[in-house]
């Protein structure tokens, strides 16, 4: 199949702001389509308001932007918007599609790569541009065996080729004032199968992990309390976001894709707390980046301790509620009065 060289993003946005993960792709985008011999940057976006946010995504690395702003364009439909995506790169035919690996980008990623009968490589932690008998082709790398390896995965007959980025993987270029071509384009209307009941906005301790400067990561060691109830107050206490291990997200006490490791997203808060989280290598692997953490386990010998930069060896039924009465009685007094206390 030949194709036109250029990198497309999936510009996720809700409430009028782009997710972060969609500038740093474009970041890359333009990386790769500049390796790809002076290929462009194309954005794919859809949604009643995504009007507004043309500017920042030319300012951010977009050449044209695919724009489909029917106020019938319902995001949460991962079906129709796959259907947009796959009509698009059938007319359009770009070398390589990026997403960021979002919930809903997952899933329009997904059904947009059988739509299309390519491959997606999902979860990537790097993105280059290898020779490969004469061909340019996307490596994408994935973490592997427990995070000991790193596999680097191509698509070499099918296009496009298709990523998702786990999160906090590529940061955003400095953006500059820049212009670009908007491409206005239709979604084409079918039966829906899919049906928005309800839209729950997230609380505060469920805001952006990515962004956190605060991070609770709350472990199976939680089960002793009955759930996350106090990290989730200690979160909102700190002004953090929760998120958890993957025996938190099979109990069913945080989505999964709030889920930290290898199979789920990396942080790098200036501050991370886990609480009951024994520091598996398919968690710890992923927090590195953390500034400082603070590790709370009833088990001296558990791995987290050796990357913690404090830990407390002791059981979360009685610290956890004494950390957060002392933090909320400290809460907006200044050093000189804690000091005296
Ligand atoms: C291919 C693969 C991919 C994976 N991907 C991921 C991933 O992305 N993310 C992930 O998290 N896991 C992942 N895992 C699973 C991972 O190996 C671990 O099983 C998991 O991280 C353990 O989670 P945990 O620390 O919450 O639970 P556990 O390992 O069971 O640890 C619970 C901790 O709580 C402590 N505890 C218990 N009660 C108390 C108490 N009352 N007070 C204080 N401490 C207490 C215990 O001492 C223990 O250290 C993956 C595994 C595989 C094989």
């Amino acid at each position: 199949m030949n194709t036109v060289k250029q990198v497309w993003v999936w510009a996720e946005h809700y409430r009028g702001s782009v997710n972060p993960a969609v500038l740093g792709l474009l970041g890359k985008a333009r990386e790769l389509a500049h390796e790809i011999d002076g290929g462009s940057v194309g954005v794919v976006l859809a949604g009643a308001d995504s009007k507004n946010i043309t500017d920042e995504l030319f300012n951010y690395g977009a050449d044209f932007i695919y724009l489909a702003d029917d106020t019938s364009v319902n995001l949460s439909d991962t079906e129709s918007c796959a259907r947009l995506v796959a009509e698009l790169a059938r007319q359009y035919q770009p070398e390589i599609v990026l997403w960021g690996a979002t919930g809903p980008g997952k899933e329009i990623a997904a059904r947009t790569a059988v739509r299309l009968n390519t491959g997606l490589t999902a979860h990537c932690i790097a993105l280059d541009i290898v020779e490969i008998d004469g061909r340019k082709q996307l490596a994408a790398s994935v973490s592997g065996w427990g995070g000991s390896a790193v596999i680097r995965i191509t698509c070499p007959k099918q296009r496009p080729q298709m990523v998702t980025v786990k999160a906090g993987i590529f940061t955003s270029v400095r953006p500059e004032k820049r212009t670009g071509k908007i491409i206005h384009v239709k979604i084409t209307q079918e039966p829906a199968r899919l049906e928005t009941i309800e839209v729950i906005e997230a609380t505060a301790s469920a805001g952006s992990l990515e962004q956190a400067e605060v991070v609770v990561a709350a472990g199976w060691g939680m089960n002793s309390l009955g759930g996350i109830a106090q990290a989730e107050e200690l979160a909102n206490l700190l002004g953090g976001s929760v998120g958890g291990t993957r025996p938190a997200v099979d109990a069913g006490w945080i989505s999964h894709d709030r889920m930290i490791g290898q199979s789920g997203i990396s942080v790098a808060p200036r501050l991370l707390i886990t609480l009951g989280v024994s520091g598996a290598a398919q968690f710890a692997s992923t927090v590195t980046g953390a500034k400082f953490i603070l590790a709370i386990d009833k088990n001296p010998d558990a791995p987290i301790f050796e990357m913690a930069d404090l830990g407390i060896a002791g059981d979360l039924q009685e610290i956890l509620p004494r950390l957060i009465t002392k933090i909320r009685a400290v809460k907006g007094k200044s050093w000189t009065d804690i000091s005296k206390e």
